[in-house]
C-alpha cells in the first residue's frame, strides 16, 4: 500500500510536470488538508500507509490543481494576518502583499481613538475584518460592488466574530456617506494589456476585481478624485497599486489636493501602498 510519503513524491512528481511552482509545498498542503493535521504532524506520520478512501479525493483535488485550479480555492481557506479567511470564486483570492497593507496601516499609522475606517472593494473583507479585529475600537464600513464578494466577507466577519463592521452593497462611493478618519481600497489595477501574459490561476479571480481598463488606474481614478468628500480632515487614504503605477497614483493625489503622500514598497521592493492625508 501507498505510504504518505509515496504519494507526497508521486504527486509533487506530478505537478512538477504540469508547471506547478512549489510543488512540493502544494502537495503537502492537499495531503494535510484531506487528513486534517498541519504540515508539522505531516512529517511524524510520513510510512503511515493511505487508504483509497484518502486517496480518491487527493486525486481528484491534484487533478484540478494540475488543470491551474488555484490552492486556495481548493484548501478553501487563505491565512491573512494570522486569521483563516474562507476563500472561493466569489472574490479575489487574499495575497500576501495585502496583509503587508493591514500591517502598515495598523503599526505605522496613528488614527485617532475610535476611528471610522472604510474598506472600498472589500473582496473577501481581509483588510476590513483584520482592521475591525486589530482596532476594537474602530467602526468599520465594508463595501463592495460584487454582491457575491459580501456574501462572502460578511460569512468570514461571522467566522471570526467581528462585530464592529458593516457591510454596504456600493459602486464605489454611490452608497456611502461621509466622515471616514481612514480609507483603504485594494481596488482592481490589473491593465488589461496584461490579459494574455497573467498566470492561469489567475482565471480563477473574478474579472470585476482584477482589471482596471487598458493601464488599469480606470477604477482608482475614479476613487481618488470622489474619496475627499468621504474623508474628515486629516483623514487618511491607502492603497494598493501594481508595479509601476506609482508615479501616476501620486500624480493623481497630488492634482486632487492629498498631501503627506508616501508610497510604501511590499517586501519584494515594489512601490505598492501608496497613502495620502486630506488638510
Ligand atoms: N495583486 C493581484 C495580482 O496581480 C491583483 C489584485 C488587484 O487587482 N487588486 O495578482
Amino acid at each position: 500500500m501507498k505510504t504518505i510519503l509515496d504519494t507526497l513524491e508521486a504527486g509533487t512528481t506530478w505537478l512538477e510536470k504540469k508547471g506547478i511552482e512549489d510543488a512540493r509545498r502544494n502537495m503537502q498542503l492537499m495531503i494535510c488538508h484531506q487528513l486534517d493535521c498541519s504540515k508539522i504532524q505531516l512529517y511524524t506520520r510520513f510510512d503511515e500507509p493511505l487508504d483509497e478512501s484518502a486517496l480518491a479525493p487527493l486525486r481528484v483535488m491534484l487533478k484540478q490543481r494540475g488543470e491551474g485550479v488555484p490552492l486556495q480555492h481548493l484548501l478553501g481557506t487563505v491565512e491573512f494576518y494570522l486569521r483563516d479567511f474562507h476563500t472561493d470564486a466569489r472574490a479575489l483570492i487574499p495575497r500576501p502583499e495585502t496583509e503587508e497593507l493591514a500591517e502598515i496601516l495598523i503599526k505605522r499609522f496613528k488614527l485617532p481613538e475610535s476611528p471610522a475606517i472604510l474598506d472600498m472593494g472589500t473582496g473577501s473583507g481581509v483588510l476590513g475584518i483584520t482592521l475591525a479585529k486589530e482596532i476594537p475600537s474602530a467602526a468599520v464600513t465594508c463595501a463592495d460592488v460584487s454582491t457575491d464578494a459580501l456574501s462572502l466577507a460578511e460569512q468570514n466577519a461571522t467566522a471570526l466574530d467581528a462585530q464592529n463592521i458593516r457591510f454596504v452593497h456600493s459602486d464605489l462611493f454611490s452608497q456611502i456617506e461621509g466622515g471616514y478618519d481612514l480609507i483603504v481600497a485594494n481596488l482592481p489595477y490589473v491593465p488589461e494589456t496584461d490579459r494574455p501574459s497573467l498566470a492561469p490561476e489567475l482565471a480563477h479571480d473574478p474579472d470585476l476585481a482584477l482589471f482596471g481598463g487598458q493601464d488599469g488606474l480606470d477604477i482608482i481614478r475614479t476613487f481618488i478624485q470622489e474619496a475627499p468628500s468621504y474623508l474628515n480632515p486629516g483623514g487618511i487614504i491607502a492603497l494598493e497599486i501594481g508595479i509601476h503605477q506609482n508615479e501616476e497614483v501620486e500624480k493623481l493625489l497630488s492634482a486632487t489636493g492629498f498631501t503627506d503622500i508616501k508610497t510604501y514598497p511590499d517586501l519584494s521592493g515594489i512601490l505598492r501602498f501608496p497613502t495620502a492625508s486630506k488638510s
